[in-house]
């Protein structure tokens, strides 16, 4: 190594993992298990990015071909076989590791069947596991707004991670991705205390830098609806897509997310969108619905009865509001586009509810990760219509002059549902009948719904080894990627599936990562754009 080479790097180090969520930590993990010295850099003040805050549900299998088949289902062809053969394999592995994880914390770790959310080949031979308690863990870690299982999940990683001696570092957002001759990447820029940093990483980087739920010019470019609003988390915005792109990596799965449809704050300063409570998430079993998050299949966690309709901006129903995982695909009808208008007819869509629906449950809730107080939604809704949020009309004359949809469209669309409850039968659109709820109660509420994105499924192709492939397949020497940046699902999602592959594919990039080269030449890196 020649001086100058040398003097090309501010730091150096063996692995560099671009972000510490879920996916992060395990390859951090993994890496130094592997023997590397490892730097850790996170781009926000607080680590665990929508992982400290999601529902903790691992998705495991019980059998290896089983869950092969599901994920090759659930994937409809969009996704080769042998990264989701890598993904079967860890899923039959990831309770033995959440052990490991739990055990120097005394932590308990669940494992419970429940089946896939559509009935897929294989379907039943799958299940959760979750850290479900960790001992002295009782308020949310870091900036998180709730204890879930998911910040107990990344509380059991982080951890590790420092137990096994990763340097960590916050507040350092990594800007770009250094290359060598070889097309090799040697390092990258980050901004660490106010100032640019080369990071030498002899012998690899590991994007784990999530997707872009507020990503705004990716949205706008990869998803037919506009806007869709992030859920829960402001600093996953497609970094780790622009810096693999720029050394040559091909792209998948762009147009997935995962979503359902929600509402928004009126105060348009307020960051996060609000997800609906009756709408499960993540969880739903595939006989239509439920098999909430270590509860046998059948069980239901979440209020069934949904209290509203949703209508397009003509006053007319389009859709089950209740569809078999709101939290995957409820917000795929609304973003359907009328050639006729030229228009999207059902964005916003409107919900309606009545003074009956207003008092069974909360309407809303958030669930973030953030610096920024968190909006506590009221039990009886009743603040949430003094700010505006859900509108209240005294009759439907009032209803039709607040939501422009003609009164007589209103009426006739709310006489048929109210028909279809009484008869327990929604020939409209096959709504499940005990979630039917009438409207017929004045006074009747109402608010804009919103796709919402939980999280994003695309970002730079991989292969088993989590190795970033250049559009002709071939791996980009020393760069891995892993979590749900370029996530394998494509098509329709396996809740539980996400923190799986932060665990799988976060541990097998770590390792990869960590093998030392063999002539471990240093390269110099590639010019520092200006
Ligand atoms: C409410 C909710 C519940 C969920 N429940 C489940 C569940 O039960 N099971 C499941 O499988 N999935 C669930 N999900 C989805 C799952 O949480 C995520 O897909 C998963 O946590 C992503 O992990 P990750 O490590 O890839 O990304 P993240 O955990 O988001 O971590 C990425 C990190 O990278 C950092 N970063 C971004 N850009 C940079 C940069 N330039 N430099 C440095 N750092 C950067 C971010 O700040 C962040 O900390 C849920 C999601 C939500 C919102």
């Amino acid at each position: 190594m020649s001086t100058a080479d040398r003097d090309m790097w501010d730091e150096e180090t063996d692995v560099v993992v671009v972000g510490f969520g879920g996916a992060g930590a395990a390859a951090a993990i993994a890496a130094r298990q592997a023997g590397a010295e490892v730097l850790v850099l996170e781009k926000m003040p607080d680590p665990g990015g929508l992982t400290i805050v999601s529902a903790g549900g691992v998705r495991i299998a019980f059998d290896r071909a089983a869950a092969l088949s599901y994920l090759e289902a659930t994937c409809a062809g969009r996704t080769p076989r042998a990264p989701l053969e890598a993904l079967a394999d860890g899923m039959v592995a990831a309770p033995d590791w959440l052990r490991e994880l739990a055990e120097p914390l005394g932590a308990t770790v669940t494992v419970t069947p429940s089946p896939g959310n559509y009935p897929f080949p294989g379907y039943e031979a799958l299940g959760y596991a979750a850290i479900t308690e960790v001992p002295g863990l009782e308020t949310p870690p870091h900036a998180a707004s709730k204890l879930t299982d998911g910040g107990r999940l990344f509380h059991a990683l982080e951890a590790a991670a420092r137990r096994k001696g990763a340097r960590i570092v916050t507040d350092a957002p990594v800007r770009r991705l250094l290359t060598g001759p070889d097309r090799a990447v040697t390092g990258l820029l980050a901004e660490i205390d106010g100032r640019t940093v080369r990071v030498r990483a002899r012998r690899g980087v590991v994007l784990a830098c999530g997707g872009f739920e507020t990503g705004e010019a990716l949205k706008r470019d990869h998803f037919q609806a506009i806007p869709v609003l992030a859920g829960s988390f402001l600093g996953n915005s497609g970094d780790g897509i622009a810096m693999a792109q720029d050394v040559g990596a091909a792209l998948w799965h762009m147009w997935h997310y995962h979503g359902p449809y929600g509402l928004r704050h009126s105060d348009p300063a307020y960051p996060y969108a609000f997800y609906l409570k009756a709408l499960p998430m993540w969880t739903p079993g595939p006989a239509g619905h439920s098999s909430a998050l270590g509860l046998p299949a059948g069980t239901k966690k979440e209020p069934a009865r949904v209290a509203w309709i949703l209508v397009d901006q003509t006053g007319r129903r389009f859709m089950d509001e209740y569809p078999p995982y709101p939290g995957d695909t409820g917000i795929r009808p609304l973003d359907a586009f009328d050639p006729k208008t030229q228009s999207f007819p059902r964005i916003p869509a409107r919900l309606i509810l009545d003074e009956n629906g207003r008092r069974l449950y909360p309407i809303g809730r958030s669930i973030a990760n953030g610096r920024a107080p968190v909006h506590e939604w009221s039990a009886d809704n009743l603040r949430e219509i003094e700010l505006g949020i859900l509108r209240r009309a005294d009759n439907l004359a009032e209803l039709a002059a607040q939501t422009g949809i003609p009164e007589s469209t209103l009426a006739d669309t709310l006489a048929r549902w109210n028909a279809a409850c009484r008869e327990g039968h929604d020939h409209d659109h096959g709504r499940r009948p005990d979630s039917m709820v009438p409207i017929d109660t004045p006074p009747f509420y109402h608010a804009e719904a919103w796709p919402i994105v939980i999280n994003t499924q695309g970002g730079p192709v991989h292969d088993p080894l989590q190795r970033v492939l250049t559009p002709f397949g071939e791996p980009i020497p020393r760069l891995f990627a892993a979590g749900e940046l370029g996530s394998v699902f494509g098509h329709l999602y396996l809740s539980g599936g996400n923190l799986a592959e932060c665990l799988v594919g976060g541990r097998i990039a770590g390792q990869q990562a960590a093998a030392p080269i063999p002539a471990n030449p240093i390269l110099p890196a590639s010019p520092v754009p200006a």
